[in-house]
């Protein structure tokens, strides 16, 4: 049930200690900083697909500005080929919920990537004032294709040059992560040690890839992506560093995948597992599977969300799903006969 704004802002006022909740609509607005927080909608067990079962946007608050990382699942629209039926009230409810944290600070919101389960409530802001971000190297068209939505309601940043300065020492870069797509972006907000990642590294059960192509320039921005948090911050930072996934509902994962082992209570992902990720790629190209010593193992493994059985490459915590085909093709290895 939806609760009256002044309840609302009321209960908003509430979220004081970290880990502090509200239930409002299908958010749960759980306080993740001081003036940090996750909008997670723990999407409907019923729905097919990963992004529909749980999808997180993160709202963080400067001193001058406030800054919305993802656009959420799509309840709006009710688009032809949508999975999602369109929720009376959607658009409200998440307004009500940013406008009630921000208060009087003005809002921009920055999407990791333009899939549906992130950039699906932008029909919520049609008519605002509020700039909506779309990284470079996204499909400018996804918005239309997706939604119907005229894509210059977005404009695109380049990651080179692009920083948000919220105020306050509040300063979120973006960081260019390619595999899942080909902008795909993280968003680092240094000052509180804080890594957004949405889809761009994976989940807690890892980061699935579909192409060799994709695996390389996956390995090859992993490879930027842990150089750079080891440049920007101190080796006591990149130890406390809270990695907050797209969908972090997925983010459990039972022991090498293993439906006999109990699951593993992850909440946030952190500095050790952005690294397994990046040295997951990097050894997939260097054949490490075919070396005993290499750490990297291969294995079959039942997907959770389509039940089909696949192909994991897994490195310490990190895990990368991929076909075999694209494996040896990346490493440059003959596949087997
Ligand atoms: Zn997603």
């Amino acid at each position: 049930m939806c609760l009256g704004r002044r309840r609302l802002l009321f209960r908003l006022a509430g979220l004081v200690r970290l880990g502090d909740s509200v239930q409002y609509g299908s958010y749960s607005v759980i306080q993740i900083g001081d003036g940090i927080y996750q909008l997670a909608d723990r999407g409907d067990p019923k729905a097919r697909l990963g992004g529909l079962i749980g999808v997180d946007m993160y709202l963080i608050l400067g001193t001058s500005k406030a800054l919305l990382i993802d656009l959420g699942n799509n309840y709006v629209d009710g688009f032809p080929g949508d999975l999602i039926p369109p929720r009376k009230n959607a658009a409200a409810e998440l307004l009500a919920v940013l406008d009630g944290l921000r208060g009087k600070l003005p809002l921009e919101a920055a999407i990791t990537h333009a899939h549906p389960d992130h950039d699906g409530m932008t029909r919520a802001f049609a008519g605002r004032k509020e700039i909506l971000w779309m990284p470079k190297g996204e499909d400018l068209e996804a918005p239309r294709k997706q939604h119907g939505i005229d894509p210059s309601v977005y404009t695109v940043f380049d990651h080179a040059t692009k920083t948000f300065d919220l105020g306050g020492g509040r300063v979120v870069k973006p960081l260019l992560v390619r595999g899942h797509s080909n902008g795909c972006t993280s968003y680092l907000l240094a000052k509180d040690l804080m890594l957004f990642t949405g889809d761009s590294i994976g989940i807690g059960a890892g980061r699935s890839l579909r192409s060799a192509a994709s695996l390389k320039v996956f390995a090859e921005d992993t490879r930027r992506l842990v150089e750079y948090l080891q440049k920007e911050l101190t080796p006591f930072e990149r130890h406390s560093l809270k990695v907050f996934t797209g969908h972090s509902v997925e983010n459990p994962i039972a022991g090498f995948y293993s439906a006999d082992h109990p699951m593993l209570d992850i909440d946030w992902l952190d500095w050790r597992f952005v690294q397994d990720q990046a040295l997951c790629a990097a050894a997939i190209l260097k054949g490490g599977w075919t070396e005993p010593d290499s750490g990297l193992r291969m294995m079959e493994v039942t997907n959770k969300q389509t039940g089909r059985r696949v192909n994991v490459m897994l490195y310490g915590i990190g895990a990368i799903e991929i076909p075999v085909q694209a494996v040896y093709e990346a490493a440059g290895l003959a596949l087997p006969q």
